[in-house]
């Protein structure tokens, strides 16, 4: 089952944009409306500088519009008070960024677990959810693994359980596989893929066409302007494996060196700095 117009929205944009203040001030993400549906699988891709990472921190409330509006599940986001925006962003969205953000010197069950702290999940169900999240894809083997004794894809994997354990309305990916080689990119695609098929609403920001081919939808956005690929009407069901052909599309441009901004910070450390100080569970 795969979501789409007619399901219902999990992110509603509506004329939003930003503005860094500057000086001077920056235009990254100009006035934007798009509604993204429950079991949807996005990419979107473009340019370095073109306002990815903009456009994302602000699907992922890290950053407020600064003009227009945003709603998640039907809540008024962009004008909230810190603190709901810091709850709304525990409970609904799982961030997946291009190098992980796992604590090195806690074991891969650990940092899982670490995310369920930031949700309030009551610690005696902490195990065997971050357990589970692991199972599903296909780590509960390394749970006690160090980062360090993980490789890159593992590493990602872990990650990737971090962010789905409190079961997350999206699932939202800045370039999760920036930093794999390409056997193991396709891997994570596959991963991706199947988390699709189950269900999860997943926005996946690209530079790699073969990453972004697997979604059903492809948003190319440059200079903070977004423009929706026309997608092939045949209602396929989105990605099945095997037909990973890369299909550039127009707008994708090339990728470019790696952005010289930083990418957005993982939510634990942004909501570490908005709010109360949660320390890392002892146990
Ligand atoms: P991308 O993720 O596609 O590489 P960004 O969203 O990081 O692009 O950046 C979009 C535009 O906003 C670029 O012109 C960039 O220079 C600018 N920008 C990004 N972050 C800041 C900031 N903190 N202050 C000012 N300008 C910024
Ligand atoms: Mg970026």
């Amino acid at each position: 089952m795969t979501g789409g117009p007619g399901g219902e929205p999990v992110i509603r944009l509506s004329s939003a944009a930003f503005t860094y203040r500057g000086p001077p001030p920056v235009a990254a993400l100009k006035p934007t409306s798009m509604v993204i549906y429950r079991g949807e699988h996005v990419a979107i891709t473009g340019p370095s500088g073109s306002g990815k990472s903009t456009l994302l921190n602000l699907l992922g409330l890290l950053d407020k519009p600064t003009q227009g509006s945003i709603e998640i599940d039907g809540i008024d986001v962009g004008a909230a008070p810190e603190r709901e925006r810091a709850a709304v962003r525990a409970h609904r969205i799982g961030f997946v960024f291009q190098s992980f953000h796992l604590l090195p010197y806690r074991t891969s069950i650990e940092n899982v677990m670490l995310a369920q702290v930031y949700a309030d999940e009551p610690r005696r169900r902490r195990y065997a959810s971050a357990m589970a999240a692991l199972a599903e894809v296909g780590l509960d083997h390394r749970a006690h693994a160090l980062p360090t004794a993980l490789s890159g894809g593992e590493r990602q994997r872990v990650a990737i359980a971090r962010a789905l354990v409190n079961r997350p309305s999206l699932l939202m990916c800045d370039e999760p596989t920036g930093n794999l080689d390409t056997a193991t990119t396709l891997e994570l695609t596959d991963l991706l893929g199947s988390l699709h098929r189950a269900g999860t609403t997943l926005v996946v920001i690209t530079h790699n066409p073969v990453v972004a081919s697997r979604a059903q939808r492809q948003i190319a956005i440059r200079d903070g302007e977004l423009a929706e690929t026309p997608q092939p009407a045949t209602g396929s069901p989105g990605p099945s494996p095997g037909t990973g052909s890369p299909g550039p599309s127009p707008g994708t441009g090339s990728p470019g060196p790696p952005p010289a901004l930083p990418e957005a910070l993982p939510p634990a450390d942004r909501a570490h700095g908005d709010e109360d100080t949660h320390a890392f569970p002892d146990e």
